[in-house]
């Protein structure tokens, strides 16, 4: 099959490598879609792992092989994946920190070599374990619909971290596809969003999303705006879905005190960032973090996504062929004024 190799810093290559073998408890999948996730571009970038290995962990596709033990899924199911799946019973798991379980940290999706996703290929592997990560995509919902549950998971657990009530006044900073899905789960919850970007092309996009204002991320009316729009009360809450740590500044000042501040892009370790602590201290701001997915939050996911409630379609607006992976990626790295979310598409199943 073909698959797109990462051989080295911002090295991928279209290469011909073996279909996965599935053992008995597995599942062959041939990809549909498969989106292009910041956490990917970070490591082709950055060469924060050792190649080869094939990426793309936001997969959608046909069962086309079922392992001789699998009782739930049959070929020509339409699935999306996910390839972190927790043990639910370690320390960690009692503690709904899914993240931090030893489980959850191995991949178990995979297109050959060290497990890292596999999406970037014809088919993948998803290997038993990541089984109860599997959902069934409805008929009249797409592949690329079906690809979002992943990123669109990450975020509704990172808004249910948030303590908010019906009726208060959240800040979203940055309006990229994370941004975005943030600002509209937040609306659906009854909650006025503010919103900030860079672009005014995505300021429209959050606007017709639903956010209540959206105003350029460097406009020095910001604090003035946000204390009308509050009554001089402050923020409950911000999400910083950039990775700038001027923004988190920022959000330290204009949330109420015993706010919360959340980080949903600060994923590099070893910066050392001055914050004054005092807010934390005195002012009860919470400053958190989340990262990655949920899985107890599938079902809910499933349900925004396939009804539309978050329509995840206006946010898709590219995709590309397997062949063109190394464009997507770049793209991805550096959007457009018009791109959101990328997709790469190996093949446009029938099914
Ligand atoms: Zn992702
Ligand atoms: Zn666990």
């Amino acid at each position: 099959m073909r698959a797109v190799v990462y051989r080295g810093v911002d090295d991928l290559r279209v290469e011909t490598v073996p279909v996965p073998r599935i053992g008995p408890g597995d599942l062959l999948v041939r990809v549909a879609a498969c989106g292009v996730c910041p956490t990917d571009i970070k490591k082709i970038q950055h060469g924060t792992v050792p190649p080869p290995r094939i990426f793309g962990h936001e997969t959608a596709g046909t069962v086309v092989k079922v392992g001789a033990r699998v009782t739930d899924w049959r070929v020509s199911d339409r699935v999306a994946l996910h390839h972190h799946v927790p043990c639910l019973r370690c320390h960690a798991c009692r503690h709904r920190a899914f993240a931090q379980c030893p489980q959850y940290k191995r991949t178990g999706i995979t297109a050959g070599f060290e497990p890292a996703g596999g999406g970037y290929a014809e088919y993948v592997r998803v290997m038993s374990f990541c089984l109860p990560g599997v959902v069934r995509i409805p008929k009249r919902n797409t592949f690329e619909e079906g690809a979002m549950l992943e990123p669109v998971n990450t975020v509704l657990k990172a808004v249910r971290r948030l303590a908010l009530l019906r009726g208060d006044t959240a800040l979203v900073i940055g309006q990229g596809p994370i941004g975005l899905m943030c600002a509209r789960l937040l609306a659906l919850r009854g909650v006025r969003v503010l919103a900030t970007d860079r672009m005014p092309e995505r300021l429209a996009v959050a606007r017709r999303l639903g956010v209540w204002r959206a105003m350029l991320a460097e406009d020095p009316q910001l604090p003035k705006w946000v204390m009308r729009a509050t009554r001089g009360a402050g923020l409950d809450a911000v999400m910083v879905t950039v990775p700038a740590d001027e923004a988190v500044a920022s959000a330290q000042t204009l949330v109420r005190g015993g706010g919360q501040v959340l980080l949903f892009a600060h994923t590099r370790r070893g910066e050392i960032s001055g914050l004054d602590l005092a807010r934390v201290c005195v002012d009860e701001k919470d400053l958190i973090g989340s990262y990655s997915s949920d899985i107890t939050l599938q079902r809910e996911v499933a349900r925004l996504v396939f009804s539309r409630r978050l329509d995840v379609r206006p946010l898709i607006t590219h995709s590309f062929a397997l062949e063109e992976t190394s464009a997507a990626v770049a793209l991805a790295a550096r959007p457009t004024a018009t791109s959101l979310k990328v997709m790469v598409c190996p093949r446009q199943a029938m099914v």
